[in-house]
């Protein structure tokens, strides 16, 4: 069985003093989840989070971080400032970022590696835009993104990847990816996870769904084969809700 993760990506939500409040809402409510739960808020909140989840099984994560380690880069966020503060995963490739902000395949690859040669494991987001589905090339859009989001990744650090199929047509609109459609495309991804490495790494890796995945959905979304989690928006920005998600299962 794969080590599922249910991860709320709160984006540029909630102050550092709401940000903490939340995470100290969450702590109880996900203490007994039988899965690895993950909460990312912005990088000015995670000092806080970090302090607020002490001691709870909530793993705290970055939304994104810098393609080089240091030097003159106004604004950014090192990867050496994540590992001083704990921070044990990092968003990479959010469509947010490749979209708005125009990360390519290349820079992201330079994260991956950069993330996982410091010991922080990298949540690589995937995705198709709603043209590249209507033009049937959903599946060739994802298998570019991973060829090129891993390369130089070896097999054994590959076992500190994980894989977040987010369509983005479905994030943050309420749209949802049926479960079937979902499913097909992470069999697609595992399939050319064993291509580029072996049938033991495409059957061990996790795979993530995320797009409008709420309360409502995420048992049947879940009850997939090869989803193997969920990286969620909207709904994990209230404990409520978040909590739900992280104990589907009961
Ligand atoms: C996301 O931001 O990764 C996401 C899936 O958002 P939402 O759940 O709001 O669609």
């Amino acid at each position: 069985m794969r080590n599922y993760l249910i991860a709320g990506n709160w984006k540029m939500n909630k102050t550092p003093s709401e940000a903490a409040a939340l995470a100290k809402e969450i702590v109880p409510m996900v203490k007994d989840a039988d899965y690895r739960v993950m909460v990312a808020p912005s990088f000015v909140c995670i000092p806080a989070v970090i302090d607020a989840v002490k001691g709870s099984n909530i793993i705290v994560a970055a939304q994104n971080m810098a393609n080089t380690e240091a030097g003159a880069f106004t604004g950014e966020t090192s990867v050496l400032m994540l590992k001083d503060l704990g921070v044990e995963m990092v968003i990479l490739g959010h469509s947010e970022r490749r979209h708005i902000y125009g990360e390519t395949n290349e820079i992201i690859n330079e994260k991956v590696k950069l993330a996982l040669a410091n010991g922080i494991t990298p949540v690589l987001c995937i995705g198709e835009l709603l043209e590249e589905r209507e033009a049937g090339k959903a599946e060739a859009v994802c298998y570019e993104q991973l060829e090129k989001g891993l390369a130089g990744v070896s097999e054994a650090d590959l076992d500190n990847v994980v894989i977040a199929y987010e369509p983005v047509w479905a994030i943050g609109t309420g749209k949802t990816a049926t479960p079937d459609d979902a499913d097909a495309i992470h069999a697609a991804c595992r399939k050319k996870i064993a291509e580029l490495y072996s049938d033991a790494a495409a059957e061990k890796i996790v795979i993530q769904y995320g797009g409008s995945m709420n309360p409502g959905n995420v048992k049947n979304l879940m009850a997939m084969e090869n989803i193997d989690g969920g990286l969620i928006g909207g709904a994990s920005l209230k404990a409520d809700s978040f909590g739900e998600l992280a104990n589907f299962n009961k």
